[in-house]
């Protein structure tokens, strides 16, 4: 087993690549603390890794929050000893993120507190967690969006996910010789709840898909395989890079007929 004996917490755990990612690491012997703010959707998951015969525990909390950051980290070193993997996930794309004129002052906030302060808020109090168990993993979710810019604007949903590279980067060189590594997972366009929310009729998601090589949406469970890997000691010299999962998008100058 990939990850036998390591404990993960996983943000954004209810649904999407955090669940395909819990269910993922639990059956490569991971303990699994699963948080989200969705309380009904946690318990959910961490039942069905617990019916599978996993260890998982359901921890309800808004990452954006520090005292329940804080409180979920704790939550998870009390649960199961320690702490080895934190996959800093959960993020929002709020349906009114526009351009630089459209976007709603709030919008920006909410987007900023969660897809990037959130990350933070997981690092300051995650890393104390791993530097105490001799070292570990993080794994942050950004976007191919920090990499490439897009017609269609959801600006500060790409502002919060470029921040998450710059900050992946930073804190991987200075935790390098800690034995804590940090790298950032660039997912594609999935058909997750995320995407599908805003891509809701046919010729969204075909206008979509026209600029994926692949021709298709990724599926969560992709992007958990990536994150298997940036969690298991099959890793242990790569840090500070932004992995791209994409399906070719940025790759591609022009996409196959
Ligand atoms: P999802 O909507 O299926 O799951 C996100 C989860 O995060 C939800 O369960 C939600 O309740 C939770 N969440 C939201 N705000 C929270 C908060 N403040 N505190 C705790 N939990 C919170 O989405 P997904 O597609 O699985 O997205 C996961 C991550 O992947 C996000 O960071 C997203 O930006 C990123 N991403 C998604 C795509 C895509 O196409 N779906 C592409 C690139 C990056």
């Amino acid at each position: 087993m990939r990850l036998a004996s390591k404990t993960a917490l996983i943000t954004g755990g209810g649904s999407g690549i955090g669940a395909a990612t819990a269910r993922r690491f639990a059956a490569e012997g991971a303990r699994v603390a699963v948080v989200d703010l969705d309380g009904d959707a946690v318990h959910s998951v961490a039942s069905e890794i617990e019916a599978a015969g996993g260890a998982a525990v359901a921890i309800v909390a808004d990452v954006s929050v520090a005292s329940a950051v804080e409180a979920m980290v704790a939550t998870t070193e009390e649960a199961f000893g320690r702490l080895d993997v934190l996959f800093n996930n959960a993020g929002i794309m709020h349906v009114d993120d526009g351009d630089a004129e459209t976007t709603e002052e709030a919008v920006w906030d909410l987007t900023m507190d969660i897809n990037l302060k959130g990350v933070w808020l997981g690092c300051r109090y995650g890393i104390p967690a791993l530097r105490r168990a001799g070292g570990g993993s993080i794994i942050n979710t950004a976007s191919f969006v920090a990499l490439m810019g897009a017609a269609t604007p959801q600006l500060a949903y790409t502002a919060s996910k470029g921040g998450v590279v710059a900050m992946t980067r930073e804190l991987a060189v200075i935790h390098a010789r800690e034995n804590i590594r940090v790298n950032a997972i660039c997912p594609g366009p999935l058909r997750t709840e995320l995407l599908m929310r805003v891509l809701d009729t046919e010729a969204k998601r075909d206008r979509r898909l026209v600029h994926i090589p692949m021709g298709r949406f990724g599926e969560a469970v992709e992007i958990a395989n990536a994150a298997l890997y940036l969690a298991s000691d099959e890793s242990s010299f790569t840090t500070g890079t932004e992995f791209v999962v994409d399906g070719g998008i940025t790759a591609a100058y022009v996409t196959p007929e």
